[in-house]
């Protein structure tokens, strides 16, 4: 493959003939996709992204709770795509009937518009925990096959190019550069958090957000209007892919976003690479782009689905799956809740959900007697309707004046968040339903998870620490909700796992598949370790260190 570089220019997105074949088509158009698309168009390639769900522009983006927090309009929708669940492979799997096993927005710029946008680096021991601690019984506990030190210019590259705000913590890794924007302005969760935990001897510190506090050409500083987490951002402060990435891949006139398009194949020559990719359009009609590489962005749970689908004589249990690893080693992160009231109105809707944290318990700490390592975050109550609907303590009345002067309350609330590790578990997996299917025919995603008791001792200590931490700060009244196994994912890690072994991984230390040398992975599947929770800034850093590699790759003949 040939590059033509050439600046970047205003214009519309290129459509390119379906059957002629383009450089790359990139699968999915999420964190991981959207930086893939950019860096490979910006650097001369020419590229078809697939995305499944709908473009949305920002100015079409609605501040309606029920809509995008009840309704999911932003997910797939759970009658055409059901996700069944189990909790062990000999349970009946059944459908979650208020949000999928595997919660992702279904729509250009995918899970990146709708999250929350806390922004934590990985450190250090998130790559060489296993030869830091040794190995854990019944765990596929491993080291990664890349170092922080390979992945901080990176890390820092999402910062400035992306677009995060925060500030240099006393305890963060070692980093190139300072952030590139200021810390948002800190809310009265955060001051709470901060005097509590201050109290208590832990050193809070701001919260790294990928949220502008300032403009950036083409999109405005954050307007504190309270929409950020589930909601996308019309003012394009929220640094999601479909605001920082997606236009300027567009713009360089290389690289079409082709919305309603799901993928439900990749097809191979018989010499095993990788020649097309088959989607549906949104009439569900049947297409097929060709491509000299292809690139999988679908997140943790589409991807390997995607693989499994791809059977055939050469690859009978699913593409690029010799090692029998797709989809295995699921990933969700531990995350606890401790509700607390205050005397006074905290005002915790308005602005953005977390300006506050505290990473004090980051290491694993044998002393605990159990593995596990994480952090927390001061943020507000949640939206009206999930306060009076999820997060009331035990002992509120259902019904009548006690349960209306606990609403009158809700400007008094906050909560601390709790984020930690997750054990790679091989029996934790996405893998296809055996005879349900969806819209489209295919065999519908079947997920099997149960929480690592040591993830969940972790989640416990680090609800123990937020009580203790809002105590500290004066509430009134704190609470917690009950530790118990996750059936929902937000953060799917782990299934297309990277390791240099192949008999143990799916993808090399470059995210190419071991055994089709033009199919690359790049999302949250490759993760080998779950961090402590906000993976998102790692996925993009390693798009951003994938995109150079394949591109050097394709420069040198060697795809
Ligand atoms: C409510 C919520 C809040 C969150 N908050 C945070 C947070 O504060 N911090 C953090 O770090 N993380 C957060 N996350 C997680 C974060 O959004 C994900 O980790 C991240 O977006 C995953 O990136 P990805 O590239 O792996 O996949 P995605 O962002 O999910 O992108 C995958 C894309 O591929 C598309 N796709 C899938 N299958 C196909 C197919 N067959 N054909 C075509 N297209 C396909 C999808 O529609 C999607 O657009 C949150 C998630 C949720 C749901």
């Amino acid at each position: 493959m040939t590059p033509r570089a050439v600046p970047l220019q205003e214009g519309t997105s290129r459509t390119f003939p379906i059957r002629e074949p383009v450089d790359f088509v990139v699968v999915g158009s999420g964190a991981a996709g959207g930086v893939m698309a950019r860096e490979l168009s910006t650097a001369g390639f020419d590229v078809v992204v697939l995305e499944q769900g709908p473009y949305i522009r920002p100015e079409q983006f609605r501040h309606d709770e029920f809509a995008y927090t009840f309704r999911n309009e932003l997910l797939a929708s759970a009658t055409d795509f059901p996700v069944f669940f189990r909790t062990r492979v000999d349970e009946a799997p059944s459908v979650n009937s208020d949000l999928p096993a595997a919660t992702y927005a279904r729509m250009v710029g995918g899970s990146s518009v709708h999250f929350t946008a806390n922004y934590w680096r990985f450190r250090p021991v998130d790559f060489e925990e296993r030869t830091r601690l040794g190995p854990i019984s019944g765990t596929g506990f491993a080291d990664w096959p890349i170092t922080y030190d390979e992945l901080e210019p990176y890390h820092t590259k999402v910062e400035w190019e992306v677009g995060v705000s925060g500030a240099t913590g006393p305890d963060d890794p070692p980093r190139s550069r300072p952030f590139p924007h200021p810390p948002l302005d800190v809310k009265s969760s955060g001051v709470l958090l901060e005097r509590g935990a201050r109290k208590l001897g832990y050193t809070p510190k701001p919260a790294p957000m990928a949220i502008l506090p300032e403009p950036r050409p083409g999109r405005s500083a954050y307007q504190r209007c309270g929409y950020c987490m589930g909601f996308g951002c019309e003012y394009n402060a929220k640094s999601s892919t479909l605001a920082s990435m997606i236009l300027e891949a567009e713009r360089t006139g290389r690289c079409e976003v082709r919305a309603d398009s799901t993928v439900f194949r990749v097809d191979t020559d018989d010499r095993g690479r990788a020649t097309q990719v088959r989607y549906f359009d949104g009439e569900g009609t049947e297409h097929a782009q060709a491509a000299r590489a292809v690139i999988l962005c679908a997140n943790g749970a589409e991807t390997p689905r995607l693989l499994l689908d791809s059977d055939s004589s050469l690859f009978p249990h699913g593409l690029a799956n010799g090692s029998g690893m797709v989809g295995k080693y699921l990933m969700f992160n531990g995350n606890g809740f401790v509700g607390a009231r205050f005397e006074h109105p905290l005002n915790g809707y308005k602005s953005v959900q977390v300006t506050r944290i505290c990473q004090d318990w980051y290491d694993s700490d044998p002393r605990r007697g159990f593995y596990g390592g994480g952090g927390i975050d001061g943020r507000f109550m949640g939206s009206p309707i999930a306060f009076a609907l999820s997060y009331l303590p035990s002992d509120t009345p259902r019904f009548g004046t006690g349960l209306k002067r606990v609403l009158e309350q809700y400007t008094h609330h906050m909560h601390v968040a709790t984020h930690s590790t997750s054990l790679a578990v091989e029996s934790n997996s996405v893998a296809l339903h055996p005879d349900r299917k969806d819209r489209f025919g295919r065999r519908a995603l079947l997920v099997t998870h149960l929480d690592h008791d040591d993830d969940l001792e972790m989640v416990a200590f680090l609800q123990d620490r937020g009580t203790e931490i809002m105590e500290a700060a004066g509430a009134l009244k704190t609470w917690s909700q009950p530790n118990r196994p996750q059936h929902v994912g937000f953060h799917l890690l782990g299934t297309c796992r990277m390791v240099d072994d192949p008999d143990t991984s799916v993808v090399d230390r470059f995210h190419r598949t071991h055994e089709v040398p033009n199919l690359f992975i790049c999302d949250g599947s490759s993760f080998v370790t779950s961090g402590r929770g906000q993976p998102t800034m790692t996925i993009q850093a390693l798009a951003f260190r994938a995109a150079e590699h394949i591109g050097r790759f394709a420069r040198n003949g060697e795809i």
